[in-house]
């Protein structure tokens, strides 16, 4: 999956606290930079769903601006960009806060998700369906629902 490996490449680029020396005198991430960036995000997931070529081609040419607005040194003429760009979304903001807010944490539990998978196996109690969490590697073991109390035994 390239296209996958691209986006999380890219996701770590974005937040990482070590470029912000080398931003030093760029224009950075502004509001701006962050939609184009979620919006060519959008399209990368798109393409690995519909594989249309000109989605694909649209959120490489989205990704390409974002990176030269982030990187630019004419630090000016972005901001006027970026203001014009608030003012054009100034009614729809609330909204696309909320979005984003959505798709960060989404994001979030996935990684996190992947991170524990490593170390855990996840059950679901078959009484009441909570999820639980087990460590791996201990054999047959007997689970206890933490919010139930029903006992079963699985493989950890
Ligand atoms: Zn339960």
């Amino acid at each position: 999956m390239g296209s996958l490996y691209f986006i999380i490449r890219w996701l770590v680029f974005m937040f990482r606290d070590k470029m912000m020396r080398f931003m030093v005198g760029r224009n950075g991430v502004d509001q701006l930079g962050r939609a184009t960036t979620w919006l060519a995000l959008l399209l990368m997931l798109t393409t690995m769903l519909t594989h249309s070529a000109m989605v694909y081609l649209l959120a490489l040419l989205l990704i390409i601006y974002s990176y030269f607005r982030m990187m630019s040194r004419n630090i000016s003429k972005r901001y006027l960009e970026n203001q014009r760009y608030l003012q054009i979304t100034d009614r729809i903001r609330p909204f696309l806060n909320k979005v984003e807010f959505k798709w960060q944490s989404t994001i979030r539990k996935v990684a996190n998700w992947f991170s524990q998978r490593k170390y855990y196996r996840f059950y679901k109690c078959p009484n009441c369906h909570q999820k639980l969490r087990v460590p791996k590697g201990h054999g047959k073991i007997e689970i206890t629902c933490k919010r139930c109390s029903t006992r079963f035994i699985k493989k950890s």
